[in-house]
């Protein structure tokens, strides 16, 4: 495979906080170019068949994904795991267990936010979760949206969502061990989702990036939705530095909510091996 390649390995669906089904992401993918894609559901591959198939009849070359929530720091970080068994019994489970958290933590979300004049945000967050065992701060942001308490998903966050915000409630996730582990487990290649969004100081991204690698992690997103030109020079030069593949990903959830569409990034710089060069045998 090239290295120049429009790859799109990091999006969203209805099974977890996408607005578009797997089939409907097919096909905005193969029309805006994708020549290689991933669906990456936070905490959850149970839309990957589905993808599978939709990817098969666009004629899309397609690697499974998914994105798990991870407690690091004291922060939450994000994982993507590419190209493993969908069906593998450690990560299976291990998804299950970690999704089992949801549905108390967004009761309390509900009554947090009422304390501070939201009322019914539980039941109303409710009506955009197609995935009873995947409710997301993105669905509290859409009903907020829809109430009329903020003009954009983007001003909730800010407002009510945000970490230390008043609807925000702490929540412990997978480790950064297990979650390498489920991925390697089942024959997948670990990536550190957009490490530029995290806020990390030097020291604690060092620590991420090193334990990262000695559990056995592969990759990091250095061209993502969320980074601009100084942190695709900055991650390519840790790709580099830690031996790691680099990879490549909108992070597209909905056509009205995401700046970045399906396939429309700048390539990887020429200096990084792109993760995709390792994932020929797993490519459907
Ligand atoms: P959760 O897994 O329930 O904590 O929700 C995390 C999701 O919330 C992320 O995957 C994003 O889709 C969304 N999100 C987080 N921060 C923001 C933000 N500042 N603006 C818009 N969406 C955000
Ligand atoms: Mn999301
Ligand atoms: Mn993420
Ligand atoms: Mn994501």
């Amino acid at each position: 495979m090239t290295h120049i390649l429009n790859a799109d390995l990091h999006c969203h669906s209805i099974v977890s906080d996408g607005t578009l089904t797997p089939e409907e992401l097919a096909q905005r993918a193969k029309a805006n170019g994708v020549e290689l894609w991933a669906l990456t559901d936070h905490d959850e591959i149970g839309g990957q068949e589905r993808a599978i198939a939709a990817a098969r009849e666009a004629g899309l070359r397609y690697v499974t994904g998914v994105e798990i929530s991870v407690t690091f720091a004291g922060t939450t970080v994000h994982i993507v795991g590419l190209g493993f068994d969908h069906t593998h019994p450690t990560l299976v489970a291990g998804l299950r267990q970690t999704r089992g958290g949801r549905e108390e933590r967004a009761r309390d979300m509900g009554k947090e936010l009422a304390r501070v004049g939201i009322p019914g945000a539980f039941e109303g967050a409710m009506k955009y979760v197609d995935n009873p065992e995947l409710i997301s701060r993105t669905h509290f942001a859409r009903y907020i949206v829809e109430a009329g308490f903020c003009p954009d998903t983007n001003a909730v966050f800010r407002k009510y969502l945000a970490e230390g915000k008043p609807g925000f409630v702490p929540h412990r996730w997978a480790t950064l061990r297990d979650t390498v582990a489920w991925i390697t487990a089942a024959g997948g290649v670990a990536v550190i989702a957009h490490p530029g969004r995290y806020g990390l100081t030097a020291n604690e991204e060092y620590a991420l990036f090193t334990e990262f690698k000695a559990h056995g992690g592969q990759g990091v997103e250095v061209v993502t939705g969320a980074h601009g030109q100084a942190d695709y020079l900055k991650y390519a030069g840790f790709c580099q530095e830690f031996g790691l593949l680099a990879s490549r990903g909108s992070d597209f959830h909905s056509p009205t909510e995401s700046r970045t569409d399906l396939g429309r990034l700048p390539d990887l710089p020429g200096s990084v091996t792109p993760v995709w060069e390792r994932l020929g045998d797993r490519i459907h």
